[in-house]
């Protein structure tokens, strides 16, 4: 069995790929707590960041890495908060603060639309020129006020015209196989099936 790094401290993230790769021939190591692994995310697209913490951690642990990178997406807002998502109201903001600001910009806007955007990358060695690219998008609108105390993140401020209901409100297995994640995960599992290196 191959080992494969996922350069991310999320316990949560960890076990859901876990998962999701168990019928590869991989096992999925934690990042180690060494703060030498902390990577700026300096690009401007959420495949540029992932690649760099993949890069990253493949260069200092020689493994093979699994590296995500995940936000919403507001067309109205050109774009907002978009790889800002996780520190959209500030380095310091969570996630009230960060819903709060995205309430004020859409303020009396009809143009409510949203997507959450994730990436995922699979690098074999720091300087693979060939990674595995994989991506989720996951379509809603941005509601007028919270709704739901599950999930994280805007999960209260998206709205699922469909469903009816809010990304928090929906059962986490749900989220799950719907998300922007869990759709990157499953074509991340159709590119490694038909990728013989992998
Ligand atoms: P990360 O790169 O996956 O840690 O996500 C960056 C930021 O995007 C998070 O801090 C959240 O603000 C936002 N985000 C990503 N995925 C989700 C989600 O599934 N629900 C709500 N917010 C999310």
């Amino acid at each position: 069995m191959k080992q494969l790094l996922l350069a991310s401290g999320n316990a949560g993230k960890l076990k859901e790929l876990t998962l999701a790769l168990a019928d590869f021939d991989y096992s999925l190591q934690p990042q180690p707590k060494d703060s030498a692994y902390h990577v700026a995310e300096t690009g401007t697209t959420f495949v540029e960041n992932a690649i760099i913490k993949a890069r990253h951690a493949a260069g200092l642990s020689g493994l093979p890495t699994l590296a995500d990178d995940s936000g919403l997406i507001v067309p109205s807002l050109n774009g907002e908060p978009g790889v800002y998502s996780a520190r959209y109201a500030g380095d310091d903001a969570n996630d009230k603060d960060n819903n709060a600001k995205l309430l004020k910009a859409l303020h009396n806007s009809q143009q409510r639309q949203a997507y959450f955007y994730c990436c995922l990358v699979l690098m074999q060695q720091a300087d693979d020129p060939a990674p595995v690219i994989a991506e989720g998008r996951w379509y809603g609108e941005i509601c007028l006020q919270p709704s739901g105390d599950g999930g994280f993140g805007y999960d209260p401020l998206f709205y699922l015209p469909d469903l009816k209901c809010t990304a928090a409100q929906l059962p986490a297995d749900e989220k799950s196989r719907l998300s922007h994640r869990g759709q990157a995960v499953q074509n991340l599992k159709q590119l490694l099936a038909h990728n013989k290196q992998s």
